[in-house]
């Protein structure tokens, strides 16, 4: 138990939030600036990426999430068509402008095809860098799936090695495993905070919390939040008259900081999707047998889901309604990403069946380049009006 005041934990967490913001915007770092135990940086592409596989290896997983509502775009439209979605655009025009030029790799994968096409676009641009697409089926309901899963992670795990020159021996990879069940614990404390206590912690808060493993290894990440979890639940702020929603639709490209702040101010977010790739495995991979096994079941057979994997036993509606149960949400906000297909997709089916059993929702389009939110900000506070007359 923390022996440290209230105020003395509130600054400290301050400390812990502004810090985590500044990495949101930290560039990529170069090998002089790595830590202690890493040779190299691999950047991965969302939406899930087993970081387990590269931490091993001595390299740096770094999660690209595009470039946010400062970069302007000079290269990438060169390179892809104006419907494609800005998350792909603004990660090839990070590419192009240098800002990546560290990375020892990239990582994406066939989610959609915009971020499949995006693996050919930097074999051919940045050929120092390893290029690779990491096939995850996006069906997981065939007997040979985990089988699948198992070799793609060691043919990743191979290349990686290779462009590390370090080797990822089952130990290591078993150590790194255990590094990463403590942090994905973690994260599900911070989530339990707001589910149980929103007033605590902001969704804003909570994402900021959860992008700096982004920039940072795991190990660090874990050493944040240890310090940042107890300094949450020592708030002392007052719960105000706010419904209850969910968020969906932020599983890919990233909703604006501005966006999630708009949201904060008028309603208590208990649950959500945001980064759901770092947060993908629902519980611990097993530390014991086969490391690679290990992490391909876990794949298959304890995940969140998500809008771009196929599994039967997850309906794009059931899993939206276990949502809106599990953290006693009045309402849901359903937004997709412009040019998303899948999101889009998504949001078609869980706006249907939200009318069909009565549940309240606002519908909203995001990108992550957008500026401007005074009407975004105004259709919140009508929304959240109308769900507090209703249950006045
Ligand atoms: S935002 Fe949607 S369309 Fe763009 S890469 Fe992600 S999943 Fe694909």
């Amino acid at each position: 138990m923390s022996t440290e005041s209230p105020k003395d934990l509130e600054s400290e967490l301050d400390e812990i939030l502004d810090h985590c913001n500044a990495l949101r915007q930290a560039p990529v770092p170069d090998d002089a600036s790595l830590p202690d135990g890493y040779t190299g940086t691999l950047g991965h592409f969302p939406v899930y990426f087993p970081e387990e596989l590269a931490h091993s290896a001595g390299l740096l997983p770094v999660g690209i999430l595009g470039g946010g509502n400062k970069l302007e775009l000079k290269h990438a439209d060169a390179h892809m068509g104006s419907f494609v979605c800005s998350i792909c655009r603004s990660t090839t025009e990070l590419g192009l402008s240098g800002a990546l030029k560290n990375l020892a790799g990239f990582v994406t994968h066939p989610i959609c095809d915009a971020a499949k096409h995006l693996g050919g676009i930097w074999a051919r641009n940045f050929p120092e860098q390893l290029a690779q697409i990491l096939y995850l089926p996006q069906n997981v309901n065939t007997p040979g799936a985990v089988r699948f899963i198992a070799a793609e992670y060691q043919r990743l795990r191979g290349e990686l090695e290779k462009k590390a020159g370090r080797a990822s021996d089952d130990e290591r990879l078993r150590a790194s495993i255990g590094i990463y069940n403590r942090n994905r614990a973690l994260l599900r404390e911070l989530y339990a905070i707001r589910r149980d206590e929103p007033w605590k912690l902001s969704c804003t808060e909570s994402y900021l919390l959860a992008r700096a493993r982004t920039r940072i290894p795991a190990e660090e990440h874990n050493a944040l939040l240890e310090r940042a979890i107890p300094a949450i639940r020592a708030r002392s702020r007052q719960a105000q008259d706010k419904p209850r929603v969910v968020f969906v639709g932020g599983f890919c490209e990233q909703p604006p900081l501005e966006m999630l702040e708009a949201i904060d101010d008028n309603c208590y977010v208990v649950d959500d999707d945001l980064l759901v790739g770092l947060r993908w495995i629902t519980s611990d991979v097993p530390e014991t047998g086969d490391p690679v096994r290990a992490l391909a079941e876990s794949f298959v057979e304890r995940s969140a889901a998500s809008p771009v994997q196929h599994d039967e036993r997850k309906t794009k509606e059931g899993y939206l309604m276990e949502m809106l149960r599990s953290s006693r949400a009045d309402a849901a906000i359903v937004t997709a990403a412009k040019f998303c297909e899948p999101g889009l997709d998504e949001q078609v089916a869980w706006s249907k069946h939200l009318d069909h059993v009565g549940v309240q929702y606002l519908v909203l389009e995001f990108e992550e380049k957008m500026t401007s939110f005074e009407q975004m900000a105004m259709q919140l506070e009508t929304f959240a009006e109308s769900l507090l007359f209703a249950t006045a």
